[in-house]
């Protein structure tokens, strides 16, 4: 890998290390870009603050882009340092969630669709689920996220644990693929997934994108340092991309917010 846009900090609360550690990390490691995109802040303004102790509070996030923008100046020339987020795609929290991000300098957003409809009155897309209805909801959702154009690329697009038949699994990841394909948003194959032996990467999905013609790219989701690049993981994604013949892009270009 020569670069991952898929960092974590320890302001998401689950995950280790501060943006310095992961910097050098990635330079021993000999990556060109490292892209941050930890857990959005998000501003659930008439619901509560923050309902998941998953992501940093609207109070840290300017110390989030502060530190990042002064690695990025001191790394400079070694190193592509990138302030970015992971976001869901909630549509009544979108737009004023995009004015908190562009007023803070963000460069780029990957889509990271952990909750269906929003993480507040919803729940979690990776739970096992047998009913096509639900994933429905989780494609159309996903689907009008890519539509925005807003976003570099879809991290574990396969999060969704669909337990149903497979002719609907086919049916919907169809759906997405092309919208994906259409918007010419790269899908990511999830290499903390692979690592940790979790339900995605779903061969049936990568299936569908290369049949699709999806392009795809890998990210780390690293949570600890030492995970900013994993070649073993790398190994085994590059190995489904090429027995798929699946188009596999070592770097992407940012969508600006
Ligand atoms: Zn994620
Ligand atoms: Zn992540």
């Amino acid at each position: 890998m020569i670069a991952n846009y898929h960092t974590h900090t320890y302001r998401c609360g689950h995950a280790e290390g501060n943006e310095r550690e992961y910097a050098e990390q990635a330079e021993k490691a000999g990556l060109r870009t490292l892209g941050f995109s930890d857990h959005t802040p998000y501003d659930f303004y008439d619901i509560g603050p923050r309902s998941q102790p998953m992501r940093m509070s609207l109070e840290e996030f300017p110390g989030y882009m502060d530190s990042l923008r002064a690695l990025e100046e001191e790394y400079r020339g070694r190193l592509e340092i990138i302030p970015g987020v992971e976001v869901e795609y909630y549509p009544k929290y979108f737009p004023r969630l995009l004015e908190i991000l562009r007023s803070g300098g963000v460069r780029y957003m990957l889509l990271g669709q952990h909750f269906l409809g929003n993480e507040v009155e919803d729940r979690y897309c990776g739970i096992p689920c047998p009913e096509a209805g639900e994933l429905e909801r989780y494609v159309s959702q996903s689907i009008e996220a890519l539509e925005t154009g807003l976003f570099t690329y879809f991290a574990h697009p396969d999060l969704f644990r669909f337990t149903g038949e497979e002719a609907a699994y086919d049916r919907e990841m169809t759906r997405l693929c092309r919208a994906a394909r259409d918007t010419g948003t790269p899908l990511e194959i999830n290499l903390l997934g692979l690592r940790e032996g979790r339900h995605y990467p779903d061969l049936r999905f990568w299936r569908i994108a290369a049949r699709e013609g999806c392009r795809a790219v890998l990210g780390c989701d690293a949570h600890q340092p030492r995970w900013v690049t994993d070649p073993g993981s790398e190994e085994k994604a590059e190995k489904i991309a090429a027995d798929l013949g699946l188009e596999l892009l070592r770097e992407v270009p940012l969508r600006s917010l």
